[in-house]
């Protein structure tokens, strides 16, 4: 069956293990909620000192180029040292970018977070987190409003890239296009949203797991579920819930996995528009572009913009209509009312993420080029795996199940 996107429309972005825009810090374990589909175990004393967190950026700075730092954890927001932290990744050059659930952020945090340096915040916020009774039971669309008051939030404070995260699953797919709606709604102060593909160790996965060519019982490991379920949504499955709303909707710049070439682990989608009408999608050469002229620029590839950046969705299609087709097409389409001109428009990401996949031969495809590499014995490894190592000293090796 003939994918609904080809390689050759979209660009592989350049990141690589040594070369990449973002990397991941864990200074602690500590989580505030327990969502369903996490994969770090929550543990209460698991505060890294500032030493320590400090020594995993001396291990990114010398084993990887990378532009931001993405807090997480756990909830980085519990990290008794977080301002110092933030201060000191703003001080090493690079863009502190909080991960959190949000529920300990308040105005005057956010307003010191804000002085210290901070960059950007993911705010992750989904259906399955057990957030308290406010929240309890609300849809994705229903959260919504919470979505909005984190970017209101920001918005007031200034100067702070917004981001959010959904993991999404089987039951809540459907969901996907009306968070992409909300997110144009307010394209002036979210900035991108990202949906993550759920993954988990599941009875119907025919694997077998082995550490040092030892068995390891699968419930065990920490993320794994007792009941059948499914933990095979693809990025192009999302997609394609997205284009039934939006036929428009066209991704330009994907991360393949490690062990195929067309699959698409990270895939981005970028849109430029105003609050109340999108003007296009913009192609494979828009995002080369912003790729390289960073490189060229500042010697590193770009990850989150800034506000002030997201805000020249015009300057975008002024300037650089000649090197994109996409692009072209956005312009001619703000042109239909010449008096566009003068409104603002914004530039707004859509990125869905397709963690590992396990092929029917036991090989596990996870994202090449991985951005989210974090440090675990002075070593880089994959965050989303990080409890295989931590518990049993390396990463898990599977092989299809016999029987
Ligand atoms: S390999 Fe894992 S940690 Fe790396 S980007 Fe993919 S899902 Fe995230």
């Amino acid at each position: 069956m003939e994918s609904i996107i080809q390689n050759r429309d979209l660009y592989r972005i350049p990141w690589t293990l040594p070369d990449n825009a973002i990397s991941w810090l864990e200074p602690t374990a500590q989580c505030n909620l327990a969502c369903d589909g996490c994969y770090r175990e929550n543990d209460k004393d698991s505060h890294k000192s500032l030493e320590e967190v400090k020594h995993e950026l001396d291990i990114f700075e010398k084993y990887r180029n990378t532009d931001c730092i993405s807090i997480a954890g756990g909830d980085p927001l519990l990290y008794p040292h977080i301002i110092e932290l933030v201060a000191e990744i703003k001080k090493r050059g690079l863009k502190p970018i909080i991960n959190t659930n949000g529920k300990a952020l308040t105005k005057e945090f956010l307003s010191d977070l804000k002085k210290a340096g901070v960059f950007g915040f993911t705010f992750h916020v989904d259906s399955k987190q057990g957030r308290g009774a406010e929240w309890k039971g609300k849809s994705e669309i229903e959260l919504n409003e919470l979505r909005l008051q984190y970017a209101q939030m920001l918005a007031d404070e200034g100067g702070i890239s917004c981001s959010f995260n959904s993991t999404v699953y089987e039951d809540t797919l459907q969901y996907v296009p009306d968070l992409v709606e909300w997110a144009h709604k307010h394209i002036d102060i979210v900035h991108t949203m990202v949906f993550i593909a759920f993954r988990h160790i599941v009875p119907n996965l025919p694997m077998d797991f082995y550490a040092a060519g030892e068995k390891v019982d699968w419930h065990e490991i920490h993320y794994h579920s007792e009941a059948t379920r499914r933990v095979d949504i693809m990025s192009t499955d999302v997609l394609a819930r997205v284009k039934e709303r939006f036929p428009d909707f066209t991704p330009c710049g994907y991360l393949n996995g490690t062990e195929n070439a067309d699959s698409y682990k990270w895939l981005f989608t970028e849109r430029v528009g105003t609050k109340n009408k999108i003007y296009g999608y913009l192609g494979p050469k828009f995002m080369e572009l912003s790729m390289m002229f960073n490189h060229l620029l500042t010697g590193k590839y770009l990850s989150y913009a800034a506000p002030k950046l997201s805000r020249k969705g015009r300057a975008t299609l002024l300037l650089l209509w000649p090197f994109d087709k996409k692009i072209r097409e956005a312009f001619k389409e703000m042109m239909k009312n010449p008096f566009r001109i003068f409104k603002r428009s914004h530039l707004q990401t859509i990125l869905f993420i397709q963690p590992v996949d396990f092929m029917e031969d036991g090989r596990q495809s996870m994202c090449d080029g991985c951005p989210d590499i974090t440090v675990w014995n002075d070593k880089l490894v994959w965050s989303c795996r990080l409890e295989e190592p931590k518990r049993y000293g390396s990463f898990l090796h599977t092989f299809p199940r016999n029987n």
